[in-house]
């Protein structure tokens, strides 16, 4: 476009805005939910990730291939779901990077990178990724893992506002997507397992003030905050929290993923995390049901003023978060048609409530659970176990564990065939009490009994086998039972799309599939080369169907695959792109011990220590660097200038020196030596892949 014709079309649009410039993207547009866009984190309010779009159908399916590709500069975990509105598709990455594309070529149009410090990489628990971003009304908001709210041009990536939405001496997080609700932009944190307390924000769109907060546990002190949380606290839940380690760390319960708006009720629902520490006997001294962790709770948009809530798991003390997505839906039940909040919490108990009251219509084990017998109908409680909660020295082996029975991986909701699709995990769990505990700002607080580690420890007598699989599974909703499944033997699969030409579109072993939404029958698959556990979105320019899929491994329990580069592979009907094939990842050679300057630490103490803090990523192998084949470990120099003065932070190795100090990191390294001489090499990534 010549400077004339801008110049004529400018003065155009000044005496006719609405004729040449659309409206952006407002409620009015994310509630119709447009065929051809994905204008919010789950395509439209109601987080149903359904799309009517049907070009690409059970009878086309077989003819998807690429459209067009990008690849990232990190191979860290990707987890965002790509948004598309007005023919630009908005993606985010790890490290909270946000990249715009044109949606039907791929062509960059700009990216913006909010230099997160690579050392917050040690307070997030479950790898630096990013679920995505928001658009409302020319601007895209992203959080940032250092806890900012970010709002940005929609059309240049330049920062219009940029807030500290956190306590930056505290380990908080943000790895969710934002969603925009009557003008406010909400967004929630994570960190429980460090010690923070958790709340959702709500900040004007425009301006980037603060709206109102509310907090999902007590004010430790006993004070009112000032916030919208504070009546709720003061009438009735305040009074379920006793004394213990929680007026410390915070209590934990954040919102780290599910935030679902129904413009029917008016309400939004937030899911609730786990407690810090996770032992309930130490966090509250065994006493009280701490709301509103492991919660959904209901809220006003417009105030955050309590409505309801609904607590998965009373006196919360394994890790069962419920913070794992909600969406809303219509279902006839019993010949009644219901507006219902659905949603599969790492308890693994599927639960419809009445999405105005939050009455427990009913709930079922959808995948194998031991700890609790069922859910009460009428109390709305777990019946749990005796020896579910690991008291008087008792270990729990129980299903589910940690990971839970379902994580953050997105389900779908077809209206049409009535199902919810689910990625399931099947795993147990070992929880015991300690024998003593030290609540550590910023630590790993779990308030479990370490492992033995080290050469004086006694190897466990081996444990039962653990199922460790996943399941793409379709669940009715209404009868609450299983229609079909696939099983894999990875217990971390992808996020699910589900669509109107009858497909569900969900990713595990390398493979990108899309199968019948009534059968489970797969009819289509892609090798896309590395794993993903993003789900995937869809949308349509020109009347071609496209579908954005994120590629990357990473995340919690995601673990087990090589890392590569970050790809972003967008499939249509007929599409003949080949991107590059990824390169076999190389590993570290054995390391050469004869090199080692031997050290005078205590491995036993070190084995302590390394369970503590350094476990949690690097017993995670092949993803992260494997220590005990590491060549840092060699020299105690060398190794304490990354433990302890941050030589390797900008990767995401923060300086440990708040935790440990010269004469422990040589300790740590004379634990790493010890396994670097009794620890067989690790099996081949392919092997260890294919497993
Ligand atoms: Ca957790």
């Amino acid at each position: 476009m010549n400077r004339l014709w801008r110049w004529i079309l400018a003065i155009g649009c000044a005496l006719a805005v609405a004729a040449c410039e659309k409206p952006g993207v407002d409620a009015k547009r994310i509630e119709a939910a447009a065929v051809g866009e994905w204008l919010s984190y789950g395509r439209s309010y109601d987080e149903q990730r359904f799309s009517p779009l049907d070009k690409v159908n059970r009878e086309t399916v077989a003819r998807l291939g690429v459209a067009w590709w990008a690849e990232f500069d990190t191979d860290r975990g990707q987890e965002a779901t790509p948004l598309v509105a007005d023919g630009v598709l908005y993606t985010t990455t790890a490290w909270s990077k946000v990249y715009a594309f044109d949606a039907a070529t791929g062509k960059p149009l700009w990216s913006y990178d909010p230099k997160v410090p690579g050392e917050k990489g040690a307070d997030a628990c479950c790898d630096v990724v990013n679920r995505g971003a928001a658009i409302w009304k020319g601007r895209i908001y992203v959080g940032t893992l250092d806890g900012r709210l970010i709002a940005l041009d929609a059309k240049s990536g330049e920062v219009a506002w940029d807030v500290q939405t956190t306590d930056k001496t505290r380990a908080y997080t943000i790895t969710g997507a934002p969603r925009v609700i009557k003008g406010k932009v909400l967004i929630g944190n994570g960190g429980a397992e460090y010690g923070v307390r958790g709340y959702v924000s709500a900040y004007d769109a425009d301006s980037g003030k603060l709206a109102w907060r509310f907090y999902t546990t007590p004010n430790p002190k006993g004070l009112p905050d000032g916030a919208a949380s504070d009546k709720v606290f003061r009438e009735k839940a305040a009074a379920t929290w006793s004394d213990g380690v929680w007026k410390e760390s915070g209590g934990g319960g954040t919102v780290w993923d599910a935030i679902t708006y129904d413009p029917q009720t008016g309400l939004v629902y937030i899911g609730v995390g786990n407690g810090t520490p996770w032992n309930h006997k130490l966090r509250s001294g065994g006493k009280g049901d701490n709301l509103f962790l492991a919660s959904i709770v209901a809220l006003k948009p417009e105030t955050g003023e309590y409505v309801w809530h609904y607590q998965t798991t009373p006196g919360e003390s394994w890790d069962y978060t419920a913070t794992q997505h909600i969406m809303v839906a219509d279902l006839k039940i019993a010949g009644i048609d219901r507006r219902v909040v659905m949603q599969a919490p790492k308890n693994g108990f599927f639960y419809v409530l009445d999405a105005k009251t939050g009455a427990l219509i009913s709930a079922e084990k959808f995948v194998p659970v031991d700890w609790a017998e069922r859910i009460d109908l009428k109390t709305g409680r777990p019946v749990e176990v005796a020896s579910a909660r690991y008291e008087n020295g008792q270990r729990s082996n129980q299903m589910v564990g940690p990971l839970g029975g379902h994580n953050w991986h997105p389900m779908a909701f077809s209206p049409k065939t009535g199902l919810v699709y689910i990625p399931a995990q099947h795993g147990r769990g070992n929880y015991a009490d300690p024998a003593d505990f030290r609540y550590v700002p910023g630590g790993y607080n779990t308030g479990m009994r370490p492992n033995p580690a080290g050469p004086s420890a006694k190897p466990r007598p081996p444990a039962a086998p653990e199922p460790r699989n996943g399941e793409l599974l379709a669940w009715d909703p209404v009868t609450q039972t299983k229609r079909w499944s696939v099983d894999f033997p990875h217990m971390v699969t992808s996020g699910i799309l589900a669509t109107d030409g009858g497909l569900v579109f969900h990713s595990a072993m390398n493979r990108f599939a899309g199968y019948d939404a009534a059968s489970g029958q797969r009819l289509w698959s892609y090798d896309i080369g590395a794993s993903a556990i993003a789900p995937a979105s869809t949308y349509e320019i020109a009347g071609e169907q496209y579908l954005a899929l994120m590629v990357g491994r990473g995340g919690a329990g995601g673990y087990d695959a090589p890392r590569q580069p970050g790809r972003l592979l967008v499939f249509k009907l007929g599409g003949t792109g080949k991107p590059p094939p990824y390169a076999v990842p190389a590993q570290l050679p054995p390391l050469d011990l004869k090199l080692a300057t031997p050290s005078a630490g205590d491995a036993d103490r070190g084995g302590t220590l390394y369970g503590a803090y350094c476990g949690r990523c690097h017993n995670n192998t092949p993803y992260f660097v494997a220590l005990a084949r590491s060549p840092s470990i060699l020299d105690p120099e060398g190794f304490k200038a990354i433990v302890l003065d941050g030589a390797m932070k900008a990767a995401g190795m923060a300086s440990f020196r708040r935790f440990i100090d010269d004469a422990e990191t040589e300790d740590v390294r004379a634990y790493l030596l010890w396994r670097a001489k009794t620890t067989p090499p690790p099996k081949p990534v392919e092997a260890a892949h294919a497993q």
